[in-house]
């Protein structure tokens, strides 16, 4: 597997590039609103993008996910209940965009379990609610590497006090993912990358009073 980040502005969203090398198939994560550069690095690989993968649903995140659909006939792919927020966030004002990204129907809705193929590489959803209520994270087992959106972070966790966001989801959601092996490399919406286990913290968690 071939790995890009490009670190994305106004909100240094981390947007990834997976290459599967063999078959030059790729897949996008969170978009963010680095498409452009997104698409300039598909061509330099001579990879042809088949999915764009949203962790979760908010804008920061999911901006370019229409403008790279357009470039490159890729499929956008999210969560199933968190769908209605790609076309939510067209009507929602946001302050830190440049402008309300477009109004998206996603072509591929994901459950637990679900998994899509690219070339050699098996990307495998999980349900991780707390930061949304369809937040997801992707799973590539070959390569131990976890893309976490808000989820996980190094030495943290996304916030929970938005709209959708359960502080006890994510101690439950945060614990699921501290099953996986420790040596899974974990690749975060925001911030450096980390190995799973460094996240000694989650064994610390204590489930909120509600
Ligand atoms: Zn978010």
């Amino acid at each position: 597997m071939l790995l890009e980040k490009v670190i994305a502005a106004p909100l240094d969203n981390n947007a990834y590039l997976i290459v599967d090398e063999s078959s030059k198939q790729a897949a996008v994560v969170d978009p963010a609103l680095a498409g452009d550069k997104l698409v300039g690095l598909a061509e330099k690989h001579g990879a042809k993008v088949l999915f764009i993968l949203n962790t979760h649903g908010h804008p920061d995140s999911t901006a370019d996910d229409d403008s790279i659909r357009k470039a490159t006939g890729a499929k956008i792919a999210i969560f199933e209940v968190e769908a209605h927020r790609l076309e939510k966030n067209a009507r929602e004002g946001r302050w830190f965009l440049p402008a309300p990204p477009p109004a998206v129907k996603p072509d591929v809705l994901l459950k637990e379990g679900s998994e899509l193929k690219v070339g050699n590489l098996i990307i495998r959803t999980l349900h991780t609610p707390g930061h949304t209520e369809g937040s997801a994270c992707f799973y590539i087992e070959s390569e131990e590497a976890l893309f976490t959106g808000d989820t996980l972070y190094a030495g943290s966790h996304g916030r929970t006090d938005t709209f959708g966001g359960s502080p006890a989801k994510m101690v439950f959601s945060l614990r699921r993912l501290k099953e996986f092996p420790a040596t899974t490399r974990i690749y975060p919406g925001h911030g450096p990358e980390t190995p799973l286990g460094d996240a000694t913290w989650i064994s610390d968690l204590m489930y909120p009073v509600l």
